[in-house]
């Protein structure tokens, strides 16, 4: 199943048609409070009152023209402006695409930097997401670059990618944001894990290889996942090696396990939930539903139900 929902993420026709269809619109709800800057900023206001923070992503990736990646830039300095009018606790997060990177790598590193400097003036930072590996080496060469002049960068890693250790050293020095995540695209066992359960496990060492530095101060560490075992795991480790349990962050998806997010909150958490809206939504509804074959059920019972 995943393979195959992996693959419709990809495919082109798949991408132009399914979209239209409106019970296929529905079954987005879940994931996505709308299609409009406004109603996720209305969506985010619930988290307010529980002290969760908030990421906003405008969906999009792979533009075809430099004249998009200007406009999502001018989109995402509206939303900070709109951030700071409604005095929210919330920072942006960016695929590099969505920036022009495969265009053209130093009108997106300037896109980005005058991103940076717009949230620097309310100390806000501007994460950088990961996307298939084909992008690895040149997002992680813009994060280098760009740390260099702004320190309010973050950058995504995936677990799954065999390579994400070596990497983690390399970013260490620059006193990184780093959010780990297991990793959504579909990658090669020659350079990535695919079992569940080798995933799982490179992710929890490479948490516990970062708790110290995130202890110390020289990181910012976000966990980027849903699964609460591993979570538990993790604080538990940090408070065995006793690092307190908030010098790491917890970050969440929107509209997935959502009770999960209030009661690690309510115990301390310092928790971030992710609302993504826009109406490029296809390939990365398609990648959530990949995570769980059961949301496919559940999208087909929205659908037709
Ligand atoms: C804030 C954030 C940012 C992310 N950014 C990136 C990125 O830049 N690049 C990238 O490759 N990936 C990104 N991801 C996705 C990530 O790689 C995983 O694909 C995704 O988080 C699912 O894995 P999991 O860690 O939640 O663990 P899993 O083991 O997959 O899930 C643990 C539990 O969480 C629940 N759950 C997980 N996913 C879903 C879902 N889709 N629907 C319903 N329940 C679910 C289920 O109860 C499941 O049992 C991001 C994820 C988050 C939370």
């Amino acid at each position: 199943m995943r393979p195959l929902l992996l693959w419709m993420a990809r495919n082109r026709l798949l991408k132009r048609w399914l979209p239209r269809i409106w019970f296929v619109r529905r079954a987005v709800r879940r994931f996505m409070p709308g299609e409009t800057v406004e109603e996720a900023l209305d969506a985010a206001e619930f988290f307010r009152p529980h002290g969760i923070g908030i990421l906003f992503t405008q969906l999009g990736e792979n533009l075809a023209d430099l004249s998009e990646a200007e406009a999502v830039a001018d989109h995402y300095h509206g939303l900070l402006e709109m951030i700071a009018a409604r005095g929210m606790d919330a920072e942006i997060s960016v695929k590099p695409t969505q920036l022009g990177l495969d265009l053209d790598r130093d009108a997106a590193e300037r896109l980005l930097s005058s991103l940076a400097d717009h949230a620097a003036q309310r100390n806000g930072l501007v994460w950088l997401d990961m996307e298939g590996s084909a992008y690895t080496d040149a997002t992680l060469d813009l994060y280098r670059s760009l740390k260099e002049k702004h320190p309010n960068f973050g950058i995504c890693l995936q677990a799954y990618l065999r390579r994400t250790p070596a990497d983690v050293h390399a970013l260490l020095p620059l006193k990184p944001a780093i959010r780990m995540v297991k990793g959504a695209y579909d990658e090669p066992s020659s350079i990535a894990f695919r079992r569940k359960d080798e995933v799982d496990g490179a992710y929890q060492s490479l948490c516990v290889l970062m708790l110290p530095h995130a202890g110390s101060g020289d990181l910012r560490l976000g966990m980027g996942t849903h699964d609460t075992k591993l979570i538990e795991r993790v604080a538990a480790h940090a408070e065995a090696v006793g690092v307190a349990k908030n010098v790491f962050e917890i970050q969440m998806l929107y509209g997935i396990r959502q009770k999960e997010q209030l009661r690690l909150a309510l115990e301390g958490y310092r928790v971030l939930a992710l609302v993504a809206y826009g109406e490029a939504w296809y390939a990365w509804y398609m990648r959530r539903l990949a995570e769980r074959p059961a949301n496919v059920l559940f999208a087909l019972r929205q659908m037709f139900g």
